[in-house]
């Protein structure tokens, strides 16, 4: 069942919310289910900006893993060697240059941006969906406050 108070959904045999403490109502009347209605907005607001958050994080992170690539490249250090009949010049990879740690930084940043981002969008997807679910049965009337208990209307 939902708390009028804050809107966060609480177990069916619950009494009080465990989110702010509030009595929880087993029947909803008219003015209760708009305030409802009112705060699951609320809340679909706070989703809409987690998830702008969110895709923030993921073109960071996108820019980070770029920057990461470029310097991994940038790692492959030119090198003399002597050759059969001449001094050969060949490519070596360092991972003791400091476009090598910037690379790592780059890479670990990105990566780290990129998944949150990426987790962040996806719970505030489920969360937009189930506000949506809500806010559309308290409108039709058919928001049951307990399964089994009380129907509403
Ligand atoms: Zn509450």
């Amino acid at each position: 069942m939902y708390c009028i108070e804050c809107a966060h959904e609480n177990d069916n045999n619950a009494t009080k919310c465990k989110f702010c403490g509030a009595e929880l109502h087993r029947e909803l009347d008219d003015g209760q289910t708009r305030k409802l209605i009112q705060m699951v907005h609320k809340r679909e607001n706070v989703a809409r900006d987690k998830t702008n958050g969110g895709l923030v994080r993921v073109v960071l992170g996108l820019i980070f893993l770029i920057i990461g690539v470029l310097f991994i490249w940038l790692s492959f250090k030119q090198q003399s060697v002597p050759g059969v009949s001449s001094t050969i010049t060949i490519r070596v990879f360092s991972v003791t240059c400091f476009e090598f740690y910037v690379a790592l930084a780059g890479i670990i940043a990105g990566t780290t941006l990129l998944i949150w981002g990426i987790i962040e969008i996806a719970l505030q997807k489920k969360n937009l969906n189930e506000y949506a679910m809500l806010v559309a049965a308290l409108r039709s009337g058919t928001f049951v406050q307990i399964n089994e208990e009380t129907t509403k209307k």
